[in-house]
């Protein structure tokens, strides 16, 4: 029950699929979280529904675009503010896209990149400070089996998490004299919203392609999130987990 006590969190994209996963398992095990989202009703609610339950303040919402450097200013204050201090981070904002090369618009490009690779770099730009006060911290930045390996389609959802995956090891091999671990973690296929508004076909074909033959939970991330954000992985940095019933594997 205690494997984050004392430990304060923020979350990016924590309004729903493994965002909110992660702020429920965050808070049951000791943590204090704030999540921040685009969607401010659905956040406010996660919060108040961790809250209600656990009968005390332990998560609190905010609007949080990950695309602004004003914005994670913000929600680091509030880290700060609300909690005292920051440790942990998980940068797990993302959007989807599964267009090709050709396919695909330059706006389309800009704003994949704008979410899914800027955001984890303007994160960790503004926790790694607060981190620092705090003498430790863990960020968990959330690629995907694309940042690891290619597919016909998805070339900027690719581009960018094949991105996030080398950031996370540059941020470790640079922050690991300060105690400060980078790790980042790859999902396969995840029943959230985001696989839901995908196309059935697409999403059959590419969970049968997997050992498993079936599609992960949010909850079975979020608990790969939790290690790596608690002291037990206090020796793991610049590595990258998967968690995709064997996707990768083959
Ligand atoms: P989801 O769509 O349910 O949740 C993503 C959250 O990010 C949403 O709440 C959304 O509002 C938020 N978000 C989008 N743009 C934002 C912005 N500009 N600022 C702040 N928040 C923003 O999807 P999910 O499956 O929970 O995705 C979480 C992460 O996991 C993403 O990075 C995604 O790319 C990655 N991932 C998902 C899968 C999967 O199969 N679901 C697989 C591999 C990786």
């Amino acid at each position: 029950m205690d494997r984050l006590k004392g430990k304060v969190a923020l979350i990016s994209g924590g309004a729903r699929g493994q965002g909110a996963a992660e702020a429920r398992l965050f808070t049951a095990e000791g943590a204090k979280v704030v999540l921040g989202d685009v969607l401010d009703a659905e956040a406010r609610a996660v919060a108040e529904q961790i809250n209600k339950s656990s009968a005390q303040k332990c998560a609190h919402a905010l609007r949080l675009d990950v695309t602004r450097g004003s914005d994670w200013r913000a929600a680091v204050d509030a880290c700060e503010h609300e909690f005292g201090g920051l440790d942990i981070l998980v940068n797990n904002a993302g959007i989807a896209n599964v267009k090709g090369i050709v396919e695909t618009s330059e706006e389309e490009w800009d704003a994949v990149v704008a979410i899914n690779q800027k955001g984890v770099w303007l994160g960790m730009k503004a926790a790694i400070p607060a981190m620092r006060k705090r003498g430790a911290g863990s960020i968990i930045n959330i690629s995907s089996i694309y940042g690891l390996i290619g597919s016909a389609g998805s070339a900027a959802y690719h581009g960018t998490k094949g991105a996030v995956r080398l950031l996370s090891k540059a941020a470790a091999v640079q922050y690991a004299p300060e105690n400060i671990r980078v790790n980042s973690v790859h999902p396969g296929v995840i029943k959230t919203p985001m696989v839901d508004a995908l196309d059935d076909d697409l999403v059959a074909q590419i969970t049968a392609l997997a050992p498993m033959k079936r599609a992960g939970t949010a909850e079975e991330v979020a608990y790969v999130v939790l290690f790596l954000a608690s002291n037990e992985a206090s020796f793991v940095t610049g590595a990258e987990y998967v968690v995709d019933g064997g996707y990768t594997a083959v």
